[in-house]
């Protein structure tokens, strides 16, 4: 099964859901699909898994 967490982005306070295979890359950046923004994971105000 495929491991999902919410991540609220810092610009737009917006919640989505991302794949936990995406943070095994240390570089990889998240990206609001509400407003664009990439952001580091602990960037993030709240991480809700
Ligand atoms: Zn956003």
């Amino acid at each position: 099964m495929v491991k999902l967490f919410d991540a609220v982005c810092p610009q737009c306070k917006g919640k989505f859901h991302c794949h936990w295979e995406d943070l095994r890359h240390k570089d990889y950046k998240l990206v609001c699909p509400f407003c664009s923004t990439s952001f580091a994971q602990e960037e993030s105000p709240q991480i809700i898994e």
